[in-house]
């Protein structure tokens, strides 16, 4: 604690709104008592205005309502409270017809204090800009469950969702099916017209799927010339009219892509998420068994494996 005899009430008041970041005393009515602080003029707006209003005034119910029950909450643990939350301009009374705000990110420390505010218990409420390490965090999250070369989702962003949709179908029994497929003879388009041409194949491939399919199927790439589609409340009868339509639309497409990818097809194994599985991974075992069937059929195909 610093000795506090070293400095005037005025130079006190003088390092209080010379914080970086705004500190607000706020009632446990949510009265602005007052504000300290907030100099760091790449994040915050003057608050000055806040001072004598309620949080009811400044922010719309949903809002003020949030904001009322961490005072609360802070109150009651009689300790530090730590919560995140973001902004936006339709938050804000006011902010909302002057313009697009940006949606902010803040991190709020909630401190009870030990002595009563006009009257009636009060927390300090420090405010930070956390904004540009939660873009960051999204960025990195979106990374991570990309696919670089085609913008699909990758194997772990698959896994999470067939992870999701297995437990919806153990609760819902809502019919959910898997579609594998596999590019034919690909290693035939890399040698015979370079591995670019491969490339194009495989992001072609992705762009047909994208504009395929619906906005609930979930379109992934598995690695190397391998797809899987997750179609969410769909019965493997249902599933098979539209794996056969992108069989054929992804042949068209790579047929039209010339020198560029060559005229290659596409064979898949269907399957539906049944009563007896335990995971997710016995569907997708059933739908790869049934694309090594179409493979060894012939290829060009679709094969709905036979328990479904
Ligand atoms: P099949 O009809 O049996 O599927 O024969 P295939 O030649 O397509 O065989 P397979 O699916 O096993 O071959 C996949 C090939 O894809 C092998 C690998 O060299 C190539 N490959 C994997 N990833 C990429 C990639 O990102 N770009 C390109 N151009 N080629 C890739
Ligand atoms: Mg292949």
């Amino acid at each position: 604690m610093a000795d506090l005899s070293l400095f005037s009430n005025e130079q006190i008041a003088a390092l209080l709104s010379a914080l970086p970041d705004p500190a607000f005393i706020l009632t446990r009515s949510g009265r602005y008592a007052a504000i300290f602080g907030g100099t760091d003029s790449r994040y915050y707006h003057d608050g000055s205005g806040l001072i004598g209003k309620s949080i009811a005034d400044v922010l719309n119910a949903e809002k003020a309502a949030w904001f009322q029950a961490q005072i609360t909450i802070a109150l009651a643990s009689r300790g530090l409270h730590v919560v995140e939350y973001p902004l936006a301009a339709d938050d804000v009374k006011g902010v909302g017809d002057t313009g697009p705000m940006e949606t902010i990110w803040f991190e709020g420390r909630v401190q009870p204090l030990e002595y009563q505010v006009m009257g009636e218990d009060a927390v300090l409420w420090v405010a930070s800009n956390i904004t540009a390490s939660k873009k960051l965090e999204a960025l990195l999250r979106m990374q991570s469950e990309t696919d670089a070369l085609t913008g699909l989702a990758n194997r772990r962003k698959l896994m999470n969702g067939l992870t999701e949709h297995f437990e919806l179908f153990a609760r819902y029994k809502t019919p959910t099916s898997v579609l594998i497929f596999d590019i034919d003879h690909f290693k035939g388009i890399n040698d015979q017209y370079g591995h670019l041409a491969g490339d194009k194949a495989i992001t072609t491939t992705a762009e047909i799927c994208r504009y395929e399919l619906r906005a609930a199927d979930f379109p992934a790439r598995l690695g190397g010339d391998e797809f899987v589609v997750l179609m969410p409340h769909t019965a493997s009868a249902h599933a098979m009219t539209i794996s056969e339509r992108l069989r054929i639309k992804i042949a068209e497409g790579l047929q039209a892509l010339g020198t560029l990818g060559s005229g290659a097809t596409i064979s898949g194994g269907l399957s539906e998420m049944t009563a007896g599985d335990t995971s997710y991974e016995e569907v997708l075992k059933r739908a790869d068994d049934a694309l090594y069937r179409a493979k060894r059929d012939g290829r060009n195909r679709i094969i709905r494996h036979e328990a479904d």
